[in-house]
């Protein structure tokens, strides 16, 4: 039975739960595992070190947690893949990626803009990787014989430009392409189904949607997915069983979360976008601003992250306004319960090079709010009210410029 993803989301992880009588995923905590048979349990590390399944004993959790094994499978299952490897963060999924990768090269194509400590880590060449940054019509062109993955993030992080993920895979050849999908999830897109790899997210974000558990989780084929499990096994970033309880807890709720914050972000876009005390609001949805027509076609709908600048470039202003609001929270991270709103050039991506950065959008005025699931008239009442704050000294009519084209 096809099973639409609503309906997936709550059950995924969780088919052998009427054989074992369970209505809750247990929470295994055990750092060590017995291994009274040793050929056995010789096997068992055999396998999960190269990052296979367990054959017997799980032996060490470094190597194998079922709690954390419930979360991969459930993930994998939204995201149509045939396995996903949970991470401790984010970044260190995105750091197995790469070093898994280097087995095929040590040079990355990626896109600008992407989340700030992942571009640099591409730009300060930590890993061992080099990177050359292209447009996303420029892939097949910037690709080179050592190059081992293309790595594209839509939507962007803070721009929220789109990036046409079949073009890119189409120009990527035999290269894979990983999508950090994290602004997306599963709800909104599946990168697989477009032919991408790899698709990676800060399972911080929207999976966990709670603002209390840090991970990442990257999800594809058995085979890219045994290398980054053998990477991972080495190198330790194992998401910790706590962290997968919840972040399991989190998908069943996902659906309804994305969209509800969705739906509130649609509203208050277009209140911003008609507003003349900001200018240059970045929503997928707006007039304009999905010229690929990719919203339908690779996403269902913008999501509900959104930038915009006030009408002044002065950093006193900004923090006037932030210092208003009562209900948003100015903090970096997204896709919580509760609304947050950061200015991108001064938190997220400060390590960024700052020509790179205002090549793509992320001026020092652009403010990035990720919508929660506060009543949507409370949190337009709140900007509105911190707005009304600032405005004697906002510019009307100077238009900060804040697109790319
Ligand atoms: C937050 C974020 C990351 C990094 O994830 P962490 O869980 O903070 O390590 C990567 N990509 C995107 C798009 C993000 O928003």
């Amino acid at each position: 039975m096809n099973k639409a993803f609503s309906t997936r989301a709550i059950h995924a992880g969780r088919a052998d739960f009427i054989e074992k009588g369970l209505h809750a995923p247990p929470i295994d905590l055990s750092s060590t595992y017995p291994t009274p048979d040793l050929d056995e349990a010789a096997r068992s590390f055999d396998s999960l070190v190269s990052g296979d399944e367990p054959l017997g004993s799980f032996i060490y959790q470094r190597l194998f947690n079922p709690t954390t094994d419930r979360f991969e499978r459930a993930l994998a299952e939204l995201e149509g893949a045939e396995d996903a490897a949970a991470f401790s963060s984010g970044m260190a999924a995105i750091s197995a990626v790469l070093l898994a990768a280097k087995s095929r090269g040590s040079h990355v194509v990626a896109v600008r803009p992407i989340y700030g400590t992942a571009d640099h880590l591409l730009t300060s060449g930590l890993l061992g990787v080099s990177v050359s940054w292209a447009t996303q019509d420029g892939i097949a062109e910037a690709i080179r014989p050592d190059t081992c993955l293309v790595i594209i993030e839509s939507p962007a992080n803070p721009t929220l430009e789109l990036v046409d993920i079949a073009s890119v895979v189409r120009q990527a050849g035999a290269v894979p392409v990983m999508v950090d999908s994290t602004f997306a999830t599963p709800v909104l897109q599946q990168p697989l189904s477009l032919g991408a790899s790899l698709v990676l997210h800060s399972a911080t974000k929207f999976l966990g949607g709670h603002g209390d558990v840090l991970a990442g989780v990257v999800a594809g084929p058995h085979a890219l997915v045994r290398d980054i499990k053998h990477v991972r096994a080495a190198t330790g970033g194992l998401l910790h069983p706590l962290a997968a309880y919840l972040l399991h807890r989190g998908l069943q709720t996902l659906s309804l979360r994305v969209e509800r914050a969705q739906s509130t972000a649609i509203g208050l876009a277009a209140r911003l976008a008609a507003d003349p005390r900001v200018t240059g609001v970045r929503f997928p949805s707006l007039p304009g601003q999905d010229p690929r027509g990719l919203l339908g076609r690779q996403m269902t709908g913008p999501g509900s992250i959104l930038s915009f600048e006030l009408s002044s470039d002065s950093p006193a202003v900004m923090r006037d306004f932030l210092g208003a609001l009562e209900i948003i929270t100015p903090a970096v991270s997204l896709g919580s319960t509760d609304s947050l709103i950061q200015p991108p050039a001064a938190l997220t991506h400060r390590v960024v090079d700052v020509q790179a950065r205002e090549s793509v959008g992320i001026s020092q005025g652009l403010l990035r709010l990720s919508v929660g699931l506060e009543d949507p008239a409370d949190l337009w009442a709140d900007i509105d009210r911190a707005l009304a704050e600032v405005a004697s000294r906002l510019e009307y009519g100077v238009r900060v410029p804040a697109l790319t084209p």
